[in-house]
């Protein structure tokens, strides 16, 4: 019997960001490996086999749940937002490159959800309407100076920035660098969106600008988008403004 390792997207948040495809996926699964946190977000299924793991394990789960689908098993394994940014699949990809030629014979899918960066930006109005990236400031994975590096980069060349991973406890003060860093290249009121925890009952969304960013509390539920010289906003009475970023740019950036 040839097994079958799907990672699946669980998108930001609770049911409703789920794609049908993601719950096909999850009930299919005769074992399911992933954070626990996020496992509980799977609707239970009887004969399905459960293995949590902790958030940083990420090498260890994806070995795990290859060895198991070697065996024959058709395993799922769970990631928040989609499963291709700054998560499992990738993780899952390294582990087959390095790991016994058995592992290249599975039947490996990949299922996408929404990222963080999307429904965030979804919230605020379309700050991602004109070119973008993405980058996670963890530099456990890669040195700082890279990170400023291409914060300089992406900024430098007009890009609007979605910043993952903003903060954590072994992390408190790297956004703040962020973005001083950010605003050698930006003036003061460049629109700054901090979405946390979005799809969920606790999500909340705040906007304000770069000169101003540092004053907000953000934690590792956060995602932090950037405008660029050219995002914008529109005052609203009684409602949220909408933050837009046009989708043409007429001027070279110096
Ligand atoms: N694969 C995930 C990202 C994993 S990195 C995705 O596609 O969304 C983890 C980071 O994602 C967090 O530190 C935070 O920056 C962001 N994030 C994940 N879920 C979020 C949510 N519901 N609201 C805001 N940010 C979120």
């Amino acid at each position: 019997m040839s097994g079958s390792l799907a990672i699946i997207g669980l998108g930001p948040g609770g049911d409703r960001y789920l794609t049908r495809e993601a719950e096909e996926a999850l009930e299919g699964a005769e074992a399911l490996y992933g954070y626990g946190p996020y496992l509980d977000r799977a609707p239970a299924r009887a004969g399905q086999t459960r293995h949590a793991s902790d958030n940083r394990e990420e090498a260890t789960r994806a070995t795990a749940a290859l060895s198991h689908a070697a065996q024959g098993a058709h395993v799922g394994i769970v990631s928040g937002g989609d499963p291709g940014v700054f998560a499992m699949a990738a993780s899952v990809c390294e582990e087959i490159a390095a790991g016994p030629e058995s592992w290249r014979a599975l039947d490996i899918r990949v299922v996408p959800g929404i990222t963080a960066m999307l429904a965030v930006a979804a919230r605020a109005g379309a700050p991602l309407g004109h070119d973008f990236c993405a980058i996670s400031l963890s530099d456990n994975l890669k040195p700082w100076d890279l990170i400023l590096k291409r914060l300089d980069a992406a900024a430098g060349a007009g890009f609007v920035v979605a910043l993952y991973n903003p903060v954590s406890r072994a992390r408190p003060w790297q956004l703040a660098d962020a973005f001083a860093r950010l605003a050698r290249h930006l003036p003061d009121a460049t629109p700054v969106i901090f979405g946390r925890a979005v799809g969920r009952e606790e999500e909340s969304v705040t906007v304000t600008t770069l000169a101003e960013a540092e004053r907000i509390a953000a934690d590792m539920a956060t995602l932090v988008i950037v405008g660029s010289a050219e995002t914008r906003l529109i005052a609203r009475e009684g409602r949220a403004p909408l933050v837009y970023t046009p989708r043409a740019v007429e001027k070279v950036i110096a």
